[in-house]
């Protein structure tokens, strides 16, 4: 949300949407939209899933190693004995929108993750592949 110009923007990131850096393509759509200057940006990270509970094949995780600086993949994933990895996309979504511009105090972690709260919100993983969907919604009062 751009509260100066009164703006918001909603995007969907999972893991290629997240690799694809779609927070910073939503900022820079305010940018030229509304002329918001991200410092005056307020993002939040909406409830999806954690690290303990995404694990990825490596073939993602070499994808996520050509998009981010090697600074960041500690923060981001760690590699497991059975091959496959555990992606920290909050982190990843988190790191994005600060490279975009977007001051660390203006940026709300969900901390509510899917797939362990199946009792109130959808996961595919924790479903074990039975279709049902989430929504977000955004407005401006
Ligand atoms: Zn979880």
């Amino acid at each position: 949300m751009d509260p100066v110009h009164k703006a918001i923007g909603l995007s969907h990131s999972g893991w290629r949407g997240t690799v694809g850096k779609i927070g910073a393509v939503t900022v820079k759509k305010m940018q030229e939209e509304f002329g918001t200057d991200p410092k005056d940006i307020l993002a939040a990270i909406g409830p999806s899933i954690c690290q303990d509970c995404y694990e990825v094949s490596e073939d993602v995780i070499l994808m996520f190693r050509e998009a981010f600086e090697e600074k960041y993949w500690s923060q981001l994933f760690y590699g497991k004995e059975n091959g496959k990895y555990q992606l920290n996309l909050w982190e990843v979504n988190h790191i994005i929108f600060r490279e975009a511009g977007i001051p660390e105090g203006n940026i709300s972690m969900p901390n509510i993750c899917t797939c362990c709260n199946p009792e109130f919100l959808f996961s595919h993983r924790a479903s074990h592949g039975m279709r049902g969907n989430l929504a977000a919604f955004l407005g401006i009062k």
